[in-house]
């Protein structure tokens, strides 16, 4: 075996550079023009909902920012984030100042747990005499939230909601596509997830005047004067009209990419029936439809794993599964949390194997950075990121790659 076997690789659907070109050739080589408004166009069809608008923007973390930023939230404020996520969910809060109050999942999809939400909200009210000013929660995946149930506790308080469907753009709940059923839908557009445009994201919208507003910020909060005036701070998070016709070219094989996760997907779960110990994350009922962006396994903390006695004895050199910019070294060859020895013992397999696997997302109360920070817990996120492993999903994954991704794990096993 010679190719590398990666999580979620872009893949180009060859219609990009016909949009790149047209913006060389027309000169809109700036962060509006045709593209950018093409693309707000395509995903406002995608969402499918009467009436959202969608805002194209630099990044996922951009769009999350603005959410909470038109949400009010500002220095001293508190916004109720899912624990279990990738940072990008809680640290815009922090960049305004305010602080995120984390709240645990639920076992069936992972994500934040209604019950817990709920509770978290009571005991706020009744901590800091005022509301957390939003609520986060994220479809981690892929999968979809508890959103009816997010939305009605939401509602019965008066909270505003922002989803964090970055990792599930085209996944459905009861139908819905996930991001439109909050006020405001965060989708990234990174170079791993559902659809790329290099870097890039966009906020999906309740209205038009909430568009306006959210563009206004993205673009230094400029007022109407023939001159440079501002009443606001704002920021520059608007989207390129090159990076925008890339997602146009995107926006072609999204359907033809959520089909091929989600085949994935069936594929691991044939293949992965009959080996004790491991079990595949699926849709726990027909009201949820994931995108499967990334498919992930649980490993049973009796499994054992090949050379797990020797898991953690090397520390990580170079860059984190080839992710860009980790540039600070691992300090220790532990943390006071840490996925279980079986876990890591597979990874390495893995990785030795050609395959890049990863540990599920660490859960943010468990964070040094936010060990300060409220956090409303059950004990399952952290039980799942010890237990996890996301698995090769994307739309390079074939078929055979999957057969050689199981047989490996198989293989790993000590029986
Ligand atoms: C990727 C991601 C983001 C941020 O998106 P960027 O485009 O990378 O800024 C936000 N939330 C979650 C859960 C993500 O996985």
């Amino acid at each position: 075996m010679n190719k590398r076997i990666y999580l979620c690789l872009a893949h180009m659907s060859g219609n990009e550079m016909k949009y790149i070109q047209e913006a060389f050739d027309t000169n809109w080589v700036v962060p509006l023009g045709p593209n950018v408004n093409g693309f707000e166009q395509d995903l406002k069809d995608f969402c499918g909902v009467e009436g959202k608008e969608v805002v194209a923007l630099s990044a996922g973390t951009a769009a999350v920012h603005l959410a909470l930023l038109n949400c009010g939230v500002g220095p001293g404020d508190e916004v109720l984030v899912q624990t279990f996520t990738f940072c990008a969910s809680s640290h815009p809060a922090t960049y305004l100042g305010a602080t995120p109050v984390f709240v645990d999942s639920e076992e069936d999809t992972w994500n934040m747990d209604p019950e817990l939400l709920e509770q978290a909200i009571v005991d706020r009210i009744e901590k800091t005499g005022k509301k957390p000013k939003s609520i986060v929660p994220v479809y981690l995946y892929g999968m979809p939230a508890k959103i009816d149930e997010i939305m009605a506790i939401a509602n019965k308080y008066e909270i505003p909601v922002i989803e964090d469907a970055a990792e599930g753009l085209g996944s459905r709940y009861k139908g819905q596509v996930c991001g439109t059923f909050g006020r405001y839908g965060v989708l990234s557009f990174n170079g791993n997830k559902m659809i790329t445009t290099s870097g890039g994201g966009a906020l999906i919208c309740p209205d038009t005047a909430a568009k306006q507003e959210i563009m206004y910020y993205a673009t230094q909060a400029r007022e109407a004067y023939p001159y440079y005036q501002h009443s606001h701070i704002g920021y520059n998070y608007r989207m390129s009209n090159i990076c925008a016709g890339i997602g146009r070219g995107q926006m072609t094989v999204l359907n033809e990419h959520i089909q091929h996760h989600q085949h994935v997907f069936a594929l691991y779960k044939e293949l992965l029936k009959d080996v004790p110990g491991i079990t595949l994350h699926e849709n726990p009922s027909a009201d949820y439809d994931s995108n499967f962006w990334l498919n992930t396994i649980l490993l049973d903390e009796n499994l054992k794993v090949k050379g797990q006695e020797h898991a953690y004895e090397a520390k990580i050199e170079g860059a984190v599964g080839g992710a860009a910019g980790v540039t600070h070294a691992a300090k220790t060859l532990h943390t006071d949390c840490e996925p279980n020895t079986n876990v890591e013992a597979m990874r390495l397999a893995l990785d030795a194997a050609g395959i890049e696997s990863r540990p599920l997302w660490k859960p943010m109360h468990k964070q040094p950075i936010y060990a300060q920070n409220p956090a409303y817990v059950n004990g399952v996120s952290e039980t799942l990121f010890k237990k996890g492993l996301c698995l090769p999903s994307g739309p390079c994954v074939t078929d055979e790659d999957v057969k050689y991704i199981v047989e490996q794990i198989k293989q790993a096993i000590s029986f």
